[in-house]
């Protein structure tokens, strides 16, 4: 009896050893394809950096998702970040940035900050948040969204306001994995619904409509009309004074949080209410941390906002 309990005990002490021993290897050969290095052009700075792809990735989901958002909602992240810059590197057919992989301009691809500004944005939580996004990395390294066996365009937005929108409605492109899809996760985002107020003088400078003639015809009710939405909700065609305008021109050029809005016309001007942020196509941030919250997995995160894709090793996308 001694005995049993004696190599029982030591039986134990050695899975003990052994155990991290497995996980540490099992880490290691998984993100194989995550620590190729990745040359990014800091455009800040307007220079190239060459860094490993975790701290890219890192760095990427620094920038671009709340570090505090749950666990599966950082990951499904991950994997949309990770297949978007892969989308861009020359091996694996993208055109590149500048002699660089990817640059750091979300104008141009997508934000990125380094250590430094990752401490200052995080203070004290930073080495809780830094391997918060580290571990979202690793858990999915390696992991890209492919559709047809190619890597897709993972486009993501802060939250859609209930309903995403298509890329066909947004950049007339149809595409298959970026169809509209009904989100109800991403209410409580902050700002959800906005007034926006822009004067007539405003519009008269971005738009080119006459502010004069706005501003004597201003009894409010026909300055301003959203004519047609498109499938989604969001406006489609607007007639501002005289003028037809696509809703997504409104919406960039009086910087508007998303095309998602109504609008009222006032004696000063008009008042757009738009709900959600960004031009709603792809993954819904907020939506993925409600549907996180609501116990869904990364997995059925990216697939309802990408639908049909498949998620899968790097290693499988061919290599031009
Ligand atoms: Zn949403």
């Amino acid at each position: 009896m001694k005995r049993m309990i004696l190599m029982t005990v030591l039986l134990l002490a050695g899975m003990m050893l052994i155990i991290p021993l497995v996980i540490v290897d099992t880490e290691r050969t998984a993100v194989k394809e995550d620590t190729g290095n990745i040359r990014v052009y800091l455009h800040e700075e307007d220079r190239i950096e060459e860094m490993t792809m975790d701290d890219y990735l890192i760095g990427t989901l620094a920038a671009e998702m709340p570090a505090a958002f749950e666990e599966e909602a950082l990951k499904a992240q991950a994997v949309a970040v990770r297949t978007y810059t892969a989308q861009q590197m020359e091996r694996y057919g993208g055109k590149g940035y500048k002699g660089a992989d990817i640059s750091t301009d979300y104008r141009v691809h997508q934000a990125y900050i380094g250590e430094a500004k990752q401490r200052e944005k995080w203070g004290d939580k930073y080495d809780a948040y830094r391997e918060k996004l580290r571990h979202a990395v690793r858990a999915t390294a390696g992991e890209v969204a492919t559709y047809d066996g190619k890597l897709i365009r993972a486009l993501y937005h802060s939250s859609c306001g209930g309903r995403t929108a298509s890329s066909q409605e947004v950049w007339d492109k149809a595409l298959a994995y970026l169809v509209s899809v009904p989100c109800k996760w991403d209410a409580d985002a902050p700002r959800y619904r906005e007034e926006q107020r822009v004067t007539f003088a405003d519009i008269a400078a971005n738009l080119g409509e006459d502010a004069t003639v706005m501003t004597a015809s201003a009894d409010g009710s026909d300055i301003v009309q959203v004519v047609n939405r498109t499938e989604s909700g969001r406006a489609d065609l607007v007639r501002i004074g005289g003028q037809n305008y696509a809703g997504y021109d409104v919406r960039a050029k009086l910087a508007l949080r998303s095309a998602n809005f109504t609008a009222r016309a006032d004696k000063d001007g008009i008042v757009f209410t738009t709900v959600g942020y960004g031009h709603g196509v792809g993954l819904c941030q907020y939506g993925a941390n409600g549907m996180a919250k609501a116990g869904h997995s990364y997995r059925d995160i990216l697939t309802h906002y990408y639908q049909g894709i498949t998620v899968q090793p790097i290693e499988q996308i061919k290599r031009i």
